[in-house]
């Protein structure tokens, strides 16, 4: 695939050439927001297990899960979850979606009341499945989040706002003392997240693709 870029700024973390991208790799994330940054994780080797130590509150899909446990959820066949959970997903959120929101926040998928519930959801760094990818963004990392006004809080819970592997908890400390964080505050956590994750020789930030071929 061919790709046309004007490079901004040149990447303080990485050096590179200003206005040419060479690529060889086999995916192109763009976009550098907090979708582009999961899927970067994914893409670096960073697998999901069911734990089944947690166990999920809810019998019928820990039973699901806790079979072949030892793999990863990316490796296993989950087209059963939309059929037999389908009155649980709600309209518009893909079940794939639902179902790590589900495991990752047990008791709060369709808004049910927190609890304190652990996180069924276990990270594991296998290097051997590392895709090579680059994740290009025309602003800094973030994405909308750029954008948006210092103050602005968001919408979600904080804890809703984690990304998979590193929460914001991880980098704060603790739990946030605020239930809801501002932009700027997002925006930290994320740049934080790529370094944490070391996911930052795969970032081309303030490179926008003009064309692809
Ligand atoms: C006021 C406001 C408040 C919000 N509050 C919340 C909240 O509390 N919780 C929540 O979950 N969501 C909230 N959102 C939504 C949130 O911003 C998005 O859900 C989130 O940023 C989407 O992430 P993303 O990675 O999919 O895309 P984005 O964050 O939009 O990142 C995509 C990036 O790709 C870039 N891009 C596009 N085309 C190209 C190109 N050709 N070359 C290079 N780069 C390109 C875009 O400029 C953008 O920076 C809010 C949105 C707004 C406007």
């Amino acid at each position: 695939m061919g790709l046309s870029i004007e490079c901004h700024e040149v990447l303080e973390l990485l050096e590179h050439p200003k206005d040419q991208l060479y690529l060889d790799t086999e995916v192109v994330i763009i976009g550098n927001g907090p979708a582009g940054l999961a899927l970067s994780t994914f893409l670096s080797g960073w697998q999901p297990y069911y734990n089944p130590c947690g166990p999920h509150p809810d019998e019928q899909l820990h039973s699901r899960l806790v079979e072949n446990f030892d793999r990863s959820l990316l490796e296993k066949d989950l087209s059963w979850y939309e059929e037999e959970f389908a009155e649980r997903i709600p309209p518009n959120i893909r079940p794939q979606s639902h179902l790590y929101d589900w495991l990752v926040r047990p008791d709060e998928a369709n808004s049910n009341p927190p609890q304190t519930s652990s996180n069924c959801l276990k990270m594991v760094y296998e290097p051997e499945k590392t895709v090579p990818h680059v994740v290009l963004g025309d602003t800094a990392i973030g994405g909308s989040w750029n954008t948006y006004d210092d103050e602005m809080v968001t919408v979600s819970l904080s804890h809703w706002m984690d990304l998979p592997g590193f929460s914001i908890s991880d980098w704060l400390g603790g739990k946030p003392l605020l239930s809801r964080l501002p932009a700027v505050v997002i925006r930290k956590y994320m740049r934080a997240y790529v370094k944490r994750m070391h996911l930052n020789k795969h970032m081309r930030p303030f490179t926008k693709v003009t064309h692809l071929e």
